[in-house]
This record gives C-alpha cells, sequence and structure tokens, in this order.
C-alpha cells in the first residue's frame, strides 16, 4: 500500500513553508466535495512543486483497463454508457490499478481539446464511443492542473467549471448530447498581478490560498538546500530522506478518505456557518457547502468522527476569503482572522481553542 515513489517528484513532505497551500491541497484529496482550490501568489512559490507532490501522495485507482474514461468498475454512477450496458450484458470489466493522474490543462486548448471531439455522423448510432476523448475525459478521478487560470479563456473555464459541479462532462453538437463521468480534483494557480479572476468563477472553486515568497532567512537558505540536493546526483538519498515522512502522510490521507463519511456533524454547527456567511454578507450558498465539507474532511485528518468549532473557524479562512465583498480601493486580504474568530465565538457563545499544529507533517528548518 505505501511502496510508491516517485523520484521525479520533489516530496511534498520537503516543501518549506506554506502551511495554508499544502493543508488546502490535502483537504481537498480527502474529500472533493470542497470544490478544488485556487491558489494566488507570484510565479517562483512552489506552486506546481505542490501540485505534481500531491499526486504521489494519492492511493491507485481502480480502473476499467480498456475505457477511455477510466470509468470505477464497481461503482456505476461513475461508469460512462459503454461500460454500462456492458455489465449489463454480463461481460466482465478488465480492471488495473494505476497512478491518479495529474492534467495539465493548456492556456491555449481549445473546446475540443478539452471536452473532446464528437464525430457526428457516427455519434447517433454509436453514442459516446464517437466522442474522441479531450482532457476532462484523461482528468477523471485525477487532478486537472490550471497554471495561470485568470489568463484562461472564459468559455474554457465555464465548460471545466460546469464539468467539475456535475462530475460529467456533456458534449453537445448540432443537437446530439453524449456524456462520460469527469470527477476531478480542479487546482488553479494565479498571479494576480496579471489580473483577477471573475468573482463569479473564482466563487466556484472550494477554497483559495495566498502563497507569498518566504521571508524568513533560513527558511529561504533551505528552499535553496533541499533543491540543490533534489538536483544533485544524490537525488535518490534525498527522496529516501523524506520517505518515512511522505509514507506518514500518505497514510493520513488514506485513512481520513476511510473515515471521512462516518464524520457527524452537530446540529448547532450547521446554525453557526449559516450565521456566519449571513454575518460576514457571502451572498453564494457555496461558501456555506464548502466550509462544511472542509471541516469534515479537517476532522477526519485529525483522527476524530465529530466537527468542532474550531475545525469550521479553520474551514471558514480557507473558503471565505475569496468570497467576501471586497473594497477594490482598499489593498490586502478582504478577511480579518481575529475579527473571523471573535465572530464565530459570538455566535456559539464559547471559546475557541486555536490549532496548534499544522495538518501535514512537514520538516520545516
Ligand atoms: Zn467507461
Amino acid at each position: 500500500m505505501l511502496n510508491r515513489e516517485d523520484d521525479r517528484y520533489f516530496p511534498f513532505a520537503a516543501i518549506v513553508g506554506q502551511e495554508a497551500m499544502k493543508t488546502a491541497l490535502v483537504l481537498n484529496a480527502v474529500n472533493p466535495e470542497i470544490g478544488g482550490v485556487l491558489i494566488r501568489g507570484q510565479s517562483g512559490t512552489a506552486k506546481s512543486t505542490a501540485v505534481r507532490g500531491l499526486t504521489a501522495l494519492l492511493p491507485d485507482v481502480q480502473v476499467v483497463a480498456d475505457c477511455p474514461f477510466q470509468c470505477d468498475p464497481e461503482d456505476h454512477r461513475l461508469q460512462c454508457a459503454v461500460c454500462r450496458e456492458r455489465i449489463a450484458q454480463g461481460e466482465p470489466l478488465p480492471v488495473i490499478a494505476r497512478p491518479r493522474r495529474l492534467v495539465n490543462l493548456p492556456l491555449n486548448a481549445t473546446e475540443d481539446r478539452v471536452a473532446g471531439t464528437l464525430d457526428i455522423t457516427r455519434a447517433l448510432k454509436e453514442g459516446v464511443k464517437a466522442l474522441d476523448p479531450g482532457l476532462l475525459a484523461d482528468a477523471n478521478r485525477g487532478i486537472l492542473y490550471i497554471d495561470e487560470i485568470n489568463l484562461l479563456d472564459d468559455h474554457i473555464v465555464d465548460i471545466l467549471l460546469d464539468a467539475a459541479a456535475l462530475g460529467v462532462n456533456v458534449v453537445e453538437r448540432e443537437g446530439l448530447s453524449v456524456s462520460h463521468p469527469a470527477q476531478f480534483l480542479l487546482i488553479g494557480t494565479m498571479n494576480p498581478e496579471e489580473g483577477e479572476l471573475r468573482p463569479q468563477i473564482a466563487d466556484r472553486i472550494g477554497l483559495e490560498v495566498e502563497v507569498a515568497a518566504l521571508t524568513d532567512k533560513a527558511q529561504r537558505a533551505e528552499v535553496l538546500k533541499r533543491r540543490e540536493s533534489f538536483l544533485a546526483r544524490e537525488a535518490s538519498d534525498f527522496v529516501k530522506h523524506y520517505r518515512p515522512l511522505q509514507d506518514q502522510l500518505r497514510h493520513t490521507i488514506q485513512l481520513a478518505m476511510a473515515r471521512l463519511p462516518h464524520v457527524t456533524v452537530p446540529a448547532n454547527l450547521y446554525e453557526a456557518i449559516a450565521a456566519l456567511t449571513v454575518k460576514f454578507e457571502v451572498l453564494s450558498h457555496r461558501a456555506d457547502i464548502t466550509i462544511l465539507q472542509c471541516a469534515k474532511a479537517i476532522t477526519a485528518v485529525e483522527g476524530r468522527s465529530r466537527v468542532e468549532a474550531s475545525d469550521i473557524l479553520e474551514a471558514a479562512k480557507l473558503a471565505l476569503g475569496h468570497r467576501l465583498p471586497h473594497d477594490p480601493f482598499v489593498a490586502g486580504p478582504a478577511l480579518d482572522p481575529i475579527a473571523l474568530r471573535r465572530q464565530l465565538e459570538k455566535i456559539l457563545d464559547t471559546e475557541i481553542e486555536l490549532k496548534k499544529k499544522p495538518l501535514t507533517p512537514t520538516v520545516n528548518p
């Protein structure tokens, strides 16, 4: 179970600092219902390193070996029409386990490249078999990574977000419609200096984290040293050195995935989430859902089965920032974590203890 280690990827556990980003990625891996991550920051802040590193931590998936959509052999909700039909005919499907894919979506990708190309003449008879699969098919049950999502064509972003919300890619051409499962973890990065993401789009992505360049001298020196070791000949030693921590993280993620369906939420915390979003004048209900799902994931990662007020607070910090009404003439983050904590304490009429340890075990200098 805990044997896979890919030397090409810089180990996730070796990334210095950037706790909010690492936490947001791990929580989404545990609970896809959170709805993805938007990582904001200048280039050179370990954003893509972290995303690639996350892939190596995820457990393999069982797929129908000869299906272009990598359907789940067991769960019929995650199957295309062809796989369902084969099962209905009593055909035993070939199954393999393979690592989750990391699919990069290039900025110049066309609608056909993303959603797939439909052969109209064949589609009427053959349905989804007439679709030449696109990137959404490749990304099914994996990670879809979009560097500089703020520069992507609005139309393509809409296709991605619709598929992400439904878990299905629907291709419609000339009155014909075919579909296939497309469940993926959406991770976008953006450099705010190159333009903002439309608020309607930002709202549709679960969490948002800000990554800043490290300002601590010791941390920056450590980044340099680890990079050198990874790129140098002793890379395999470097990867080996981080193996126990990587295994620990991998194990934590797997246990949390298994525990997640059993996590319960006390009734007063549902009300607290609603009171919080109303108080902060967040219009979209997606914020409430994301806070709830994120709090459940935090609970599962910490090995508990009941959500607590501090989980709601941590989840709200990750989910609310990009959804607050923002004054464009005021610089800096719209969300004040101290005000958030006070507000939640007031709503629940209790003191909330802050979490002391980061969720992701990493070695910092
Ligand atoms: Zn299939």
